[in-house]
């Protein structure tokens, strides 16, 4: 395009500041002549006649702009103009070049082109969009490829306005390996594509617990792993599982593949929640073993039945139809959004879990979208339906990606009445109600911060919160602990751990200090310190962190300290003592007392106790390694490589004592 210097400025900027020293003006209707005044270069590559023909904000700001805004609008007019109608993800980002939004489309120019129109109020529109200064693409062949590739792109960009997954639940599901000639049941956490059977997720890990023992019971298939399958099988005799009854040895072909197969049969129907079908088949085996005059068996059989019908019993069942279903529900609040998950498993109703969102900014329809499809990007069991409170955009994207991990259809629907339309109201109950309960205990942890602030006279509120603890056995094994709490919730990721060096006699006031002044030096250079220091101990715990700032020149963190006391309660029908805290602060001759109902009392005691348990863990940790290290050391021959090579193996000094000789050489290099 020639280069065109004039713009036509109707209904735009009423002024432009290009530097310090140029302002142009914009008369609505009117064309502007630009040349000279530093647009050149832009102006001819760019479609003047889009600067006032729409694109929503563009084209009545009445507040001046700054000229890379102007220069960074015109670019992004011209990429929305140049989006093509195919199926692709969208990347939205600042001025700062970050990726703030990552979204999937079906056809990327209707998509994107509906967050720049005029007159648009969805939430994501008043929030996200002024905030783009540049658009990139990535067109797909497939809607699902689309969605595939936004799930990749959140994970890479973790953009600010995309809801995201953070899945830091530990779902345990069960696995069975049909295709080894004696199949196994174990835990996992993970569903491969590996041919074998899967089954949950279970959110009760004792419900989960208990099935495993029933299963045990009634069908009591190998427990070894395969190492140890092989090793009793070439050593011709079983191990004590077979002794105590609870295997069969098929270690040592005790039992015939096929009879094997007849109760990996019954732990499957088991686990479907095919009961109906596992206690005709029971039944079935336990007449004929009657009519055959085999009581013994009969007997066995009659006591697996009864144990099946008992935790029948206790299972809800929510729904006719015997097939696998996830549900998922919406409950939302401003910015603050709960999404529940309930799974049903064959009908019956196996628990649920819900995950929280902070900082929503877009639309319930996408919000749903984004985290199922998150959801089913991680290892999971699919089921056969997927119940969705709205409808979402992408659902038949959705039911092809799910189809193809799963192997077979699955039907994604937002039921509107009937059974289903019950199960979602379910879930939204559930969703509702923990968004309740975490705003309601985000409110007291406020409380908490406002009070400590008020009560210890903090500069700010303490936001970000560190206590340090020390624990040492003697003055040995002396390490250090950092636990970080912020906005009053434990913020792991913060964590830190400190081995003390050069110091073996028990003083903590010197480990303190050491730990300090290591972490508050990088914390200086790296320009990250809390907001307040918190120590476990009293006024010579807090001297010593003074000590430390005033050292490193440190002057704008508050710090305290915090100490038990016992009190007598004389309340009560007798006299009892209860533990309390008290807080020390500089320049304070006394410490500071909370009521003991206070909530800033429950959080002084939540960081103190997780400081200390933090530090013991650690040190227990550091104390066996270093046990373990010097009692190998003594052995002649054994080096750090062949250290290292006996522990992988046996995983402890006692793996270590109580391999035979002939496991002992198993071990490569030794
Ligand atoms: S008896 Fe044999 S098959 Fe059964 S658990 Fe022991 S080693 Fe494994």
């Amino acid at each position: 395009m020639p280069y065109d210097p004039v713009v036509n400025s109707k209904a735009c900027a009423t002024t432009i500041t290009v530097d310090d020293r140029t302002e142009i003006d914009f008369v609505p209707g009117s064309r502007v002549d630009l040349s000279g005044k530093g647009f050149g270069s832009f102006f001819q590559t760019t479609e003047t006649r889009a600067w006032g023909d729409g694109f929503g904000r563009l084209d009545a700001p009445q507040t001046p702009l700054a000229t890379c805004d102007i220069l960074s609008r015109m670019a992004l007019i011209e990429k929305l103009q140049s989006l093509p109608p195919a199926p692709g993800v969208y990347l939205m980002k600042d001025a700062e070049g970050r990726v703030i939004y990552v979204g999937k489309a079906k056809s990327l120019r209707s998509r994107v082109r509906t967050y720049f129109g005029k007159g648009d109020s969805r939430i994501s529109v008043q929030f996200l969009v002024p905030k783009v200064a540049d658009l990139e693409w990535f067109v797909t062949g497939t809607e699902k490829e689309a969605l595939i590739l936004e799930n990749h792109l959140i994970k890479e960009h973790h953009p600010r306005y995309n809801v995201r997954l953070r899945d830091q639940k530990t779902y345990i599901g069960l696995r069975l390996n049909v295709q080894d000639r004696f199949p196994r049941l174990t835990t996992t956490r993970r569903v491969r594509p590996d041919g074998s059977l899967y089954f949950g997720p279970y959110t009760s890990s004792q419900w989960m617990r208990e099935a495993v023992n029933l299963i045990q019971k009634i069908f009591p298939l190998r427990t070894c792993s395969d190492a140890a399958f092989a090793q009793y099988r070439r050593a011709g005799r079983p191990c004590i599982e077979y002794q105590m009854k609870r295997c069969f040895a098929p270690c040592c072909d005790y039992i015939d593949e096929a009879r094997y197969r007849e109760m990996v049969r019954g732990v499957t129907y088991f686990l479907r929640g095919q009961n109906r079908e596992l206690l005709e088949d029971l039944r079935r085996k336990m007449e004929a073993a009657s009519e055959s005059e085999s009581f013994e068996e009969a007997t066995h059989l009659r006591d697996q039945i009864r144990a099946i019908e008992a935790t029948i019993e206790r299972q809800r069942v929510v729904s006719e139809k015997q097939i696998d279903r996830d549900v998922f529900a919406l409950a939302r609040e401003e910015n603050q959004a709960e999404v529940q998950v309930l799974f049903v498993r064959q009908g019956k109703l196996m628990g649920g879990t819900n995950y929280p969102l902070s900082g929503v900014r877009i639309e319930d329809n996408e919000v749903v979208s984004s985290f199922v499809s998150q959801y089913y990007a991680e290892d999971r069991v699919i089921p056969d339906e997927v119940l969705l409170p709205l409808p979402i955009e992408d659902r038949d994207a959705l039911e092809e990606f799910l189809a193809e991990k799963a192997g077979r259809r699955v039907k994604v629907l937002t039921p509107r009445r009937g059974e289903l339309a019950e199960l979602v109201a379910m879930a939204a109950q559930n969703a509702e109600a923990a968004l309740e309960k975490r705003l309601a205990s985000r409110q007291t942890l406020d409380a908490a911060l406002d009070e400590l602030r008020e009560r210890l006279h903090l500069r700010r509120l303490p936001r970000r919160i560190e206590c340090y603890d020390i624990s040492n056995l003697q003055g040995k094994h002396a390490v250090g602990s950092c636990v970080a709490f912020t906005d009053g919730k434990p913020d792991t990721s913060r964590y830190r751990k400190f081995r003390v060096k050069g110091l073996d006699a028990p003083d903590d006031y010197r480990m303190m200090k050491e730990v300090l002044s290591r972490r508050f030096k990088r914390g200086k250079e790296e320009g990250e310190v809390p907001d307040l220091i918190l120590l476990d101990g009293g006024k010579g715990q807090l001297g010593i962190a003074l000590e430390v700032l005033r050292e490193l020149e440190i002057d704008d963190v508050d710090v305290a300290s915090v100490a038990k006391y016992t009190e007598d309660d004389h309340l009560g029908a007798r006299a009892k003592a209860r533990t309390m805290e008290k807080v020390y602060v500089p320049n304070v001759k006394d410490p500071v007392r909370f009521p003991s109902s206070a909530p800033a009392m429950f959080l002084l005691q939540r960081l103190r106790d997780e400081s200390h348990r933090f530090a013991i863990a650690y040190h227990k940790v550091l104390r066996r390694k270093l046990t373990l290290i010097s009692a190998l050391d003594e052995i002649p021959g054994i080096g750090s490589r062949r250290r290292r090579l006996l522990l992988r193996r046996f995983g402890s000094l006692r793996g270590i004592r109580e391999a035979s000789v002939d496991q002992l050489c198993e071990v490569p290099g030794i």
